[in-house]
């Protein structure tokens, strides 16, 4: 029997749990994470579980680390009750909602049905690739934080320059950062083109350099991540040097 068409309401998940934020400038923010499945993109560096499962899971409770799960897809009435039952018992303990995946702006139309709903409940943060203006377009008014990478060719294997720079056009409607991954075999060239693109599209905006983490800890040597921010200030002066926080502090 062939499968059913996944209805707009619902979506394939993996995972639903409440955590620190550990990255960019929100670091340290408590928020309730909704990791959604597929990525149009395959890093060289991606550690992230984004295929489909039969079963996403979710926290017994925020903070708990332990859970159950729930038949994929998810609809909009479940997250609604874990909405109401999460935010609703602790209405002041998380920053907001963030969206991440894989890449979130695959599932526009059940988006477009989810948002209005969540955004009574938290504040909403996309953590995004970056590389889909056409779908942020129809999703920017339910936005509150956008999270944007830059994918640079030697670690994503395309040129994205081109949709980057229409996505941070966009996104600087709201609050948003850039942030960019950066290994040891980063060209230097790349995080150049990377920091031209954001001082000439959104000057205002910060620019975070985040060296690449792995399980093996960071490869990068000091004089390797103070080269890459000195070669970035001098056309973006907001860029930060930022490390990924959730292997050390041992968070999900
Ligand atoms: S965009 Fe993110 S989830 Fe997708 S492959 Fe790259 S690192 Fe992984």
């Amino acid at each position: 029997m062939p499968a059913r068409p996944i209805p707009v309401t619902e979506a394939n998940l993996i995972e639903i749990f409440s955590s620190i934020q550990g990255e960019g400038p929100y670091l340290g923010y408590r928020q309730l994470f909704i990791r959604f499945a597929h990525c149009n993109l395959s890093c060289t560096y991606c550690d992230t579980p984004f295929a489909p499962v039969s079963a996403c899971r979710v926290e017994t409770a925020p903070g708990s680390e332990s859970f159950s799960s729930l038949k994929n897809p998810v609809s909009h009435k479940s997250i609604e009750t874990l909405l109401e039952d999460w935010v609703g018992g602790s209405p002041d303990l998380h920053h907001s909602l963030s969206l991440t995946g894989g890449e979130p702006l695959l599932q526009v139309p059940v988006l477009l049905d989810w948002l209005p709903m969540m955004r009574n409940y938290l504040p909403i943060y996309l953590e995004t690739n970056g590389s889909l203006p056409a779908q942020l377009k129809s999703l920017l008014p339910w936005l509150d934080y956008i999270s944007m990478d830059i994918k640079l060719p030697s670690i994503s294997g395309h040129e994205l320059w081109d949709e980057h720079r229409e996505f941070l056009g966009l996104a600087r409607q709201k609050t948003v950062f850039v942030k960019v991954v950066f290994a040891q075999t980063t060209p230097l060239s790349e995080i150049e083109t990377a920091a031209r693109l954001v001082a000439e599209t959104a000057p205002d905006v910060d620019l975070i350099l985040q060296p690449c983490t792995q399980s093996s800890g960071i490869k990068l040597t000091t004089g390797q991540m103070l080269k890459a921010q000195q070669v970035a200030v001098t056309y973006h002066p907001k860029t930060r040097v930022i490390p990924q926080t959730h292997n050390f502090l041992g968070v999900l």
